[in-house]
C-alpha cells in the first residue's frame, strides 16, 4: 500500500497512466485515446505556459501532424516557417541547412510558442471520451506490487492521489521522477557548454533568424515575430562568472555580438529576464521495468544543439502508441512490448545525441574559446556554395533519423 493510500488517498484506475505533459506526454495521451485506450496524462503544472521551452517544430512533427489530419489546423495557430538555417561567421552568412527539397507544407520549420503546440494537442485529445488530462498532478512516487510498477502516487490541489494503471509512462523531462524513483541507471554523455535564454523586442527591418558567432561568441537568434528569442551558448560552469562580471557587462556582450540589437539592450532589466538553461545529454540504459516504461527526455535528455529535442519526444510517442496500443487495449501487455518500443527508438536517439556531440566539440567549443576574428573554414564554405550538400544537415535536424509514421488506428466511437 502506497502511503498516500494509508493517508486516505483517492484512487484512479486507468490503463496507461502518462506523467507528464510535455510533447512526448500530450502526443501519447492523444493517440492512445485516439486508439482508444483509456489513458490518464498527469501534469504538475497548472497550464502549458511556460517561458523558453524548445519552441521548433520541425518537418518530422509535421509530416505526423498531417498523418493524424491535424496540419491545416495546427498551422492556423501563429507560427513563423523557418525555410532555411542560416549562421553568420564573423561577416560572412553561411547556410547550413536548407528545407526547400522536402515536400511542400512540410518544408519549413514552424516556430510555434510550446504552450500552443501542447494545448492544441490536448484540445484535439478532449475529442476523444478516454483522454483525461489532470494538471496540479504532482507525481511523487511509485505504487509498485510484486516487483511490478502498478501505479503512481500524486500531490494535487485536492489532496493526495493515487493512479492505478497497467502501465506508467514517464513523459516528465530530464529531471525525471519517474526514472528516478524506478531507479533506472543514467548514463552521462556530459555537455561542456551552457546557455543563457532571454527576449528582446524585434523591430521591422530587423535581420531574421539566424546565429552569430564571433571570437569567444556564440549566439542564436531566433524571431517570434514581435521579439527575438536569444540564447548566448557559454562554457559550461561558466553562468556564475558571467553573473559576477555584472548586467551591463552581461549587455555590452549582447550589444557587441548583435549590434541591431544595441539600442534596446537595457530591455534586459534584471537576471529575471535571463534564464540559464544547464545543458545535458544523457541516456537510460534500460527505458523500462515491468509496468513501465520512459520516453522522451525521461528516457534521453537532449542537448539544445539542432533543436530536436520537441521532435524527438513526439517520435518516441508515435512509436510508443504503434507498439503498444494494441497489447494495452487487450490487456496483454508484457515486458518484450516495452522492449521493442526501446529497440525501435535507441538507434535514432543515439544517432542525434552522437551528432550533438561532435557539434559541441568540434564546433562550439572551439568557437567559446577562440580569441581572434573568426572565418568559415573549407566545410562550412562547402556547404554554404551546394544546396545539394545543405539537404544533409535538413534532414538530420529536421526529418531525423528512422522518422516514425501513424499505425496506431483511430477507434471508432465507442470502441
Ligand atoms: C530552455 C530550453 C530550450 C530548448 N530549446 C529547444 C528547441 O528549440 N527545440 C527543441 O526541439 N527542443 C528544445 N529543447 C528541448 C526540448 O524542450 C525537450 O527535449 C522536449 O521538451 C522534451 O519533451 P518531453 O515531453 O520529453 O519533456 P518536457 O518537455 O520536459 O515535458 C515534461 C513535462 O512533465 C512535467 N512534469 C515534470 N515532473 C513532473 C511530475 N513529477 N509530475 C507531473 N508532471 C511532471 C513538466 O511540467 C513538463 O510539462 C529546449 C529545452 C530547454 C529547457
Amino acid at each position: 500500500m502506497s502511503a498516500a493510500a494509508a493517508a486516505g488517498a483517492r484512487t484512479l484506475a486507468t490503463t496507461c497512466c502518462v506523467v507528464g505533459g510535455g510533447p512526448a506526454g500530450m502526443m501519447l495521451g492523444y493517440l492512445l485515446a485516439r486508439a482508444g485506450v483509456n489513458v490518464t496524462v498527469l501534469e504538475k503544472h497548472a497550464d502549458f505556459l511556460r517561458d523558453f521551452r524548445g519552441d521548433t517544430i520541425h518537418p518530422s512533427t509535421l509530416q505526423v501532424m498531417q498523418e493524424l489530419g491535424l496540419l491545416e489546423a495546427l498551422l492556423k495557430r501563429p507560427h513563423n516557417p523557418v525555410k532555411r538555417l542560416q549562421v553568420d561567421i564573423g561577416d560572412t552568412p553561411i547556410t547550413i541547412a536548407n528545407f526547400g527539397f522536402l515536400p511542400p507544407g512540410r518544408d519549413f520549420i514552424a516556430m510555434m510558442p510550446q504552450w500552443d503546440f501542447l494545448d492544441f494537442l490536448a484540445a484535439a485529445a478532449r475529442r476523444y471520451p478516454h483522454f483525461h488530462l489532470l494538471t496540479q498532478a504532482n507525481v511523487t512516487g511509485l505504487i509498485e506490487e510484486r516487483g511490478r510498477v502498478v501505479g503512481v502516487t500524486a500531490t494535487t490541489p485536492d489532496g493526495p492521489l493515487d493512479v492505478r494503471a497497467r502501465l506508467v509512462v514517464g513523459c516528465d523531462g530530464r529531471r525525471s521522477t519517474v526514472r528516478e524513483k524506478a531507479a533506472l541507471t543514467v548514463e552521462d554523455i556530459g555537455a561542456p557548454i551552457d546557455v543563457f535564454w532571454m527576449r528582446i523586442s524585434r523591430r521591422p527591418g530587423d535581420p531574421t533568424s539566424g546565429g552569430r558567432i564571433g571570437p569567444g561568441s556564440f549566439f542564436a537568434v531566433l524571431d517570434r515575430g514581435d521579439y527575438f528569442q536569444l540564447a548566448y551558448v557559454i562554457p559550461k560552469g561558466d553562468a556564475e562568472r558571467v553573473r559576477a562580471a555584472g548586467l551591463p557587462a552581461f549587455q555590452q556582450t549582447v550589444a557587441k555580438a548583435l549590434p541591431f540589437l544595441a539600442a534596446r539592450v537595457d530591455e534586459l532589466k534584471s537576471w529575471d529576464g535571463v534564464k540559464l538553461l544547464t545543458v545535458a545529454i544523457d541516456r537510460l540504459r534500460k527505458w523500462y521495468r515491468p509496468g513501465l516504461l520512459c520516453i522522451g527526455d525521461a528516457a534521453h535528455a537532449m542537448s539544445p544543439v539542432g533543436g530536436v529535442g520537441i521532435n524527438l519526444a513526439v517520435q518516441d510517442a508515435v512509436a510508443t502508441a504503434n507498439i503498444l496500443w494494441k497489447p494495452l487495449k487487450d490487456g496483454r501487455l508484457t515486458e518484450a512490448d516495452l522492449a521493442r518500443v526501446q529497440k525501435r527508438r535507441e538507434f535514432p536517439m543515439k544517432v542525434t545525441q552522437r551528432f550533438q556531440v561532435l557539434a559541441q566539440n568540434n564546433f562550439v567549443r572551439p568557437v567559446l574559446a577562440s580569441t581572434k576574428p573568426l572565418k568559415p573554414n573549407w566545410v562550412m564554405r562547402f556547404i554554404n556554395r551546394s544546396p545539394l550538400v545543405q539537404q544533409l544537415p535538413a534532414r538530420l535536424v529536421g526529418v531525423g533519423v528512422r522518422p516514425e509514421h501513424v499505425h496506431s488506428p483511430e477507434a471508432s466511437p465507442g470502441g
